[in-house]
C-alpha cells in the first residue's frame, strides 16, 4: 500500500490549495478527485470576486490551480474516495478497489447541488432539469426557462442564461431574494428575467421533454401551469460528506464540524471548504481553509502537534 503524509479528499479550490501547502512543505501528497474534476466551481459560469483574478470561470481558475499544484510536486489521482478508516497513528483511504495509508487526511469534497423533490424533477433529469447552467445552458437557444431559487447560484446562472434563452422565469419561493445586492440589481435591470416571487414549483410537466411547469403562489394560494421547455433548479447545498459513516462529528444538516485551524474531532482528520460547516462558501473562503489544513497537517506529520 502506497505511503503518504496527507491525503487530500476532494480538487476543488480548498483541496488544491491544501496540495499547494503541503507539497510546498514538502509532505507526501496525494490529491483524490471526484467524478467531477474540480468541484462544484468548474460549473459556475462567471467567477467576478475572487480578489486579484478575474472575470474568469470555474474551469480556467481550477486548471490553473491543478497546474500549480502539480509544480510543487502534491500527486493528482482521479478515485472518488469511499471510506476512511483508523488505524492507529495512521489512516487508510480507500477509492475503490486503491487503498492509500497516510498520517492524515484532509476532507475537501465539497457540495452537491440540493433536489427540489418534485413530481417530474428525477422523471426530465437530462432532458429538460438541469442543475448545471453551463454544461446544459446553449441547448435553450432562442426558449423559454424556468431557473428556481432565490441565492447567489439561482441569481448568477439566470443571469448567465439570458445569454441563451429568450426569457427566463425566475422562480423564488419569497419575497425577498438572499442573493447578495449586485446580482438582484442586475436581475431586476434585465429585461429577459421575469420574476416570480412567492412561488413554488409543484410539478414539472412534458412527454419527451420538459414543457410545462405547475406553479403555485403560496400567499394568494393561485395556481397556474406555465409552458417553459427547461428547469434550472438552485435550491441550496449539500455536503459530499456520507462517504465518511460518521467517522467525523457533523452538525444536524451533514456539514463537517472543525475548530479554526480546520481540525475535526479525529486526530489527524481535517475538513476544508464547502463542507465544512460555516458562515461563508466562497472560493477565497475555499482557498484559505485549504491553506490552514496544510499547515496544521504539517504540524502533526512533522512535529507530533495537533
Ligand atoms: P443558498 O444560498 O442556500 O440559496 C438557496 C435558495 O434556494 C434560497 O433562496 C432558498 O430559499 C431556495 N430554496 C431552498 N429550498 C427550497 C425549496 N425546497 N423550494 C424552493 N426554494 C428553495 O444556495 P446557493 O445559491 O447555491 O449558494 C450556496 C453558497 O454558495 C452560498 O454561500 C453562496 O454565497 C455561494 N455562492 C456564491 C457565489 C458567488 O459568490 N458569486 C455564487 C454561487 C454560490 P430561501 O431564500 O427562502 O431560503
Amino acid at each position: 500500500m502506497e505511503k503518504y503524509d496527507v491525503v487530500v479528499i476532494g480538487a476543488g479550490p480548498a483541496g488544491l490549495t491544501a496540495g499547494i501547502y503541503a507539497g510546498r512543505a514538502r509532505l507526501r501528497t496525494l490529491v483524490l478527485e471526484g467524478m467531477m474534476p474540480g468541484g462544484q466551481v468548474v460549473v459556475t459560469s462567471h467567477i467576478e470576486n475572487y480578489p486579484g483574478v478575474g472575470p474568469t470561470t470555474g474551469t480556467e481558475l481550477i486548471a490553473e490551480m491543478s497546474e500549480q499544484m502539480a509544480s510543487f510536486g502534491a500527486e493528482l489521482k482521479t478515485a472518488p474516495a469511499t471510506s476512511i478508516e483508523s488505524r492507529g497513528d495512521s489512516f487508510v483511504v480507500s477509492a475503490g478497489s486503491d487503498t492509500f495509508e497516510t498520517r492524515s487526511v484532509i476532507v475537501a469534497t465539497g457540495t452537491a447541488y440540493k433536489k427540489l423533490g418534485v413530481p417530474g424533477e428525477e422523471e426530465f433529469l437530462g432532458r429538460g432539469v438541469s442543475y448545471c447552467a453551463t454544461c446544459d445552458g446553449p441547448f435553450y437557444k432562442d426558449l423559454e426557462i424556468a431557473v428556481v431559487g432565490g441565492g447567489d447560484s439561482a441569481l448568477q446562472e439566470a443571469l448567465y442564461l439570458t445569454t441563451f434563452a429568450t426569457k427566463i422565469y425566475l422562480i423564488h419561493r419569497r419575497d425577498e431574494f438572499r442573493a447578495v445586492p449586485i446580482l438582484r440589481e442586475r436581475v431586476r435591470e434585465n429585461e429577459k428575467i421575469e420574476c416570480f416571487c412567492s412561488c413554488v414549483v409543484e410539478r414539472i410537466n412534458g412527454a419527451g421533454g420538459v414543457e410545462s411547469i405547475d406553479l403555485k403562489n403560496v400567499k394568494t394560494g393561485e395556481q397556474m401551469t406555465h409552458p417553459v421547455a427547461g428547469v434550472f433548479l438552485f435550491v441550496g447545498l449539500e455536503p459530499k460528506t456520507e462517504f465518511l459513516g460518521g467517522i467525523v462529528d457533523t452538525a444536524p444538516d451533514g456539514f463537517i464540524l472543525t475548530d479554526n485551524d480546520m481540525k475535526t474531532n479525529v486526530r489527524g482528520i481535517l475538513a476544508a471548504g464547502d463542507c465544512r460547516s460555516k458562515l461563508l462558501r466562497q472560493i477565497s473562503t475555499a482557498v484559505g481553509d485549504g491553506a490552514t489544513a496544510a499547515f496544521a497537517a504539517q504540524c502533526l506529520v512533522e512535529d507530533d502537534q495537533w
